[in-house]
């Protein structure tokens, strides 16, 4: 029976993060992930591409994952315009208004996932079981115990749930979560763009919901995500290709002129899940196995790499001290500092999902008066750049702009 310090389930881009974080530390690690390797599925072309802030490019750059992303493509942009489709309302945030060369990134997720899977190649102090899945675990006073579905069994101070929105050891573990159905799916392509996208990243709120452009280092090209009322958005997706080029043209008001080109579509449904706890002992969820949101403001991952650094700090800090990681009193640490930050997140995402969803006169005017006078305010826009930074809230120190701490490479 193998032991490890840290049991990870799911080797998504949180999963992987925090288990980079422990393993600069020296903490033996286990990562158990159901899909095949990611060397053989990153050649196929990815359509889901992810607005980075600088807190996420932080914790990157913290692992030494970021050098090995930019290596490949990552996308700056500088600029960010937002618009009501229903009247004249508009805000248009600079980096330079706060003297910053970006306001943050757009990768692709594969771009992201191989940039991770280098630097975990480096470390010693890790065993991945791949592909594999957990069939049960059993919690004692001083560990977990791990049965893997080829009957394999692992033991560890801390088994952590990274495995996405259907989280098997959150189902195990037996914590519950609140579910609302958006009604809402989610059309994803990447799109070639008559003029230049300017590197900015754009977003048109319709009634039906957001439309986003976010611009890819081809200044033409950007990958849209079209949220939308779920017949709305089938109806979109079953388009004829030149028919669904006219459509999101005139969607996006031709801001970009003619759409000349586009990929094939990808549609996911939209719900909003928030588990009622993230701790137990010997257990923590992380990542959209604690949480998933509404993708308009392009902020899901972003919740989950504060998670996985957040979480990261709490255990190497009690590591170091040489204390037990999977203590319930130390874990409650991480899920007080993530717990309400992420609610409120997600309150916002709602808020402007009910508020730009609304027809109602009196509602159009207040929204688009609102962005005006925003727009126009520079305290309360800087402050609104910064979240949209990610570099506001309660940020974990790996995280935090500025700091960019030493780290140890002698596991490596
Ligand atoms: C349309 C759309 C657009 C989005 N755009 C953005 C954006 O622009 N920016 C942003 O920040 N977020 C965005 N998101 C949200 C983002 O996709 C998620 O928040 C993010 O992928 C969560 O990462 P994760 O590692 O927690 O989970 P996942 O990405 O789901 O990874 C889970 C990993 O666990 C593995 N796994 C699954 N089940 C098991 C199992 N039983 N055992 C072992 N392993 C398992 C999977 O193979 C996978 O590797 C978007 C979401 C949608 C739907």
């Amino acid at each position: 029976m193998q032991h490890y310090d840290v049991i990870i389930v799911g080797g998504g881009i949180v999963g992987s993060t925090l288990a980079c974080i422990l393993l600069q530390h020296g903490m033996k690690i286990a990562v158990i992930e159901a899909q095949t390797p990611i060397a053989e599925t990153a050649k196929n072309i990815d359509l889901r591409v992810y607005a980075l802030t600088r807190a996420s490019e932080q914790i990157f750059r913290y692992i030494h994952a970021w050098q090995n992303m930019e290596k490949q493509r990552v996308s700056p942009f500088q600029q960010m315009h937002v618009w009501d489709a229903e009247g004249l309302g508009e805000i248009h945030f600079d980096s330079a208004e706060i003297m910053q060369p970006t306001l943050g990134y757009i990768v692709e997720q594969n771009v992201i996932q191989t940039g991770l899977a280098q630097c975990l190649d480096e470390f010693k102090n890790l065993t991945v079981y791949q592909p594999a899945q957990v069939q049960k675990f059993e919690v004692t006073d001083t560990s977990v115990t791990v049965t893997l579905n080829d009957q394999q069994t692992l033991t560890s101070q801390l088994l952590v749930g990274a495995e996405g929105a259907n989280s098997p050891i959150r189902t195990l573990a037996g914590i519950n979560y609140h579910l609302y159905d958006y009604a809402q799916q989610a059309v994803v392509a990447t799109v070639t763009t008559e003029y230049s996208h300017q590197a900015t990243a754009w977003q048109r709120f319709l009634p039906t919901g957001p439309l986003a452009f976010l611009p890819l280092s081809n200044e033409y090209q950007c990958s849209i995500v079209w949220s939308a009322d779920t017949v709305v958005a089938q109806r979109l997706a079953n388009l004829e290709k030149i028919e669904f080029q006219q459509a999101l043209g005139e969607a996006f008001a031709f801001k970009l002129g003619d759409i000349t080109d586009i990929s094939v579509r990808n549609i996911f449904p939209l719900k909003r899940r928030h588990a009622f706890h993230y701790v137990k002992p010997r257990i923590a969820i992380i990542g959209d196995a604690a949480h998933t949101i509404h993708p308009l403001a392009g902020q899901g991952v972003n919740l989950g790499l504060l998670d996985a650094a957040t979480l990261g700090e709490v255990v190497v800090d009690t590591y170091n001290q040489q204390l037990d990681v999977g203590h319930y009193k130390y874990l409650r640490r991480y899920e007080r500092q993530r717990k309400g930050n992420n609610l409120v997140t997600m309150a916002a995402m709602d808020g402007f999902k009910y508020l730009f969803g609304q027809r109602p006169p009196s509602l159009t005017w207040l929204r688009n008066v609102g962005m005006a006078l925003t727009n126009q305010l520079p305290p309360i826009k800087r402050h609104l750049i910064e979240q949209a930074m990610g570099l506001t809230g309660n940020l974990p120190r790996i995280a935090s702009p500025s700091i960019y701490p030493q780290t140890n490479n002698k596991h490596r």
